[in-house]
């Protein structure tokens, strides 16, 4: 016979959870940040903010302009679900992860041809839609609909683990179903737009992953961990190792066209980058490296090298692209980066 689970309870007596809640909302309607996802009610916006803040720091979808240039091109779900392919990815370059981009646009066009274009309300409507899970359904419901909705991200998992002790794995199986239950118990009822977004913000600004700020804290009167002792939490699952990866890239320029490859992998799909070698056709004979940066994707530690190579040939998969036009293709971050410096430094062949 199967094991029974326990019931998950929140470690908090019941009659202090409401003073809990009061405490976050005052504090988060004091002192909450003004993000334009907050001042919209258009559950497209609030998915399009969730979905890009995902993996992405909000300095970057906010202070490079992702978001407002996003909502400026594709203001709502019709227009994202008509979008061809080059311009998705274009407007998506530098994010990484452009699943996340397809998967917006997939959703976009279900909202489009079952629900004619209207965004669905009801909780499993939202959760069927591609790409979007437990959390950003419950990002939606509370945020845009303002209804009741359990969310669980990086940030309230830590908060969770300090408030209340939490000393098992945080991100493993059972530490995500007590954290899942915990939400689902603390949920505001009357403020759940405000009671989340305080929890959310709590964990980014004061209960951080270093250097807690428990002094300032406006829940301090509830937690178990307030103090030097609270970085100990949470305790997570041991990480992927590391794995080093090197590539070689071929810049070739030649008669105005560059020489490019496009991604087929399922994760960067319709991506444009420089055509890669294997290292012993970049050193026999040896080409002049132009330069040599770093990056990280998931697991991965890449050392992405550059070589100067005008008399390049073509191979399959890989053509001839004027230069003009390569600066519009949609590249990967690191890629892009890479070419437009060496073109701006006049590396032209
Ligand atoms: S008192 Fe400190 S550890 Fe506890 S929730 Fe606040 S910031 Fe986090």
């Amino acid at each position: 016979m199967p094991k029974e689970r326990a019931e998950v309870r929140l470690p908090l007596e019941a009659e202090r959870v409401p003073a809990l809640r009061a405490a976050l909302v005052a504090w988060f309607v004091k002192e909450g940040r003004d993000y334009p996802w907050r001042r919209t009610r258009d559950p497209y916006a609030v998915l399009v903010s969730e979905v890009m803040l995902q993996q992405t720091q909000i300095a970057t979808v906010l202070g490079r302009g992702y978001y407002g240039r996003w909502m400026e091109r594709f203001p709502d779900v019709a227009a994202l679900a008509a979008a061809p392919e080059e311009v998705l990815l274009k407007m998506w370059e530098g994010l990484g992860y452009y699943a996340r981009a397809r998967n917006l646009q997939k959703a976009a066009a279900v909202v489009v041809r079952e629900h004619g274009g209207r965004f669905p309300e009801s909780a499993e409507a939202i959760a069927a839609l591609p790409g979007v899970g437990r959390y950003t359904a419950g990002a939606v419901l509370s945020f845009a609909y303002g209804r009741p909705a359990a969310i669980v991200d990086g940030n309230i998992v830590r908060v969770f683990a300090r408030l209340f002790g939490w000393d098992g794995e945080s991100n493993g199986p059972e530490g995500m179903r007590t954290m899942w239950a915990w939400a689902e118990e603390l949920k505001d009822p009357e403020h759940p737009r405000e009671g989340n977004s305080a929890l959310m913000e709590l964990g980014q600004r004061v209960c951080t992953p270093r250097r807690p700020d428990c002094e300032a804290c406006p829940v301090r009167e509830f937690c178990v961990s307030a103090g030097p002792e609270a970085e100990l939490r949470p305790r997570r699952r041991a990480r992927r190792e590391v794995v080093a990866v090197t590539e070689h890239a071929l810049f070739a320029v030649r008669g105005g066209r560059i020489l490019l490859a496009r991604e087929t992998g399922s994760r960067r799909r319709g991506l444009w980058r420089l055509p890669l070698r294997s290292e012993a056709a970049v050193t026999d004979p040896p080409l002049a490296m132009l330069s040599r940066t770093n990056c990280a994707v998931t697991h991965y530690r890449i050392t992405y090298c550059v070589y100067d190579a005008p008399g390049a040939e073509a191979e399959a998969g890989e053509e001839w692209v004027a230069l003009g036009e390569a600066a519009v293709l949609a590249m990967p971050g690191p890629v892009r980066r890479v070419v437009d410096g060496l073109l701006a430094a006049g590396e032209l062949g």
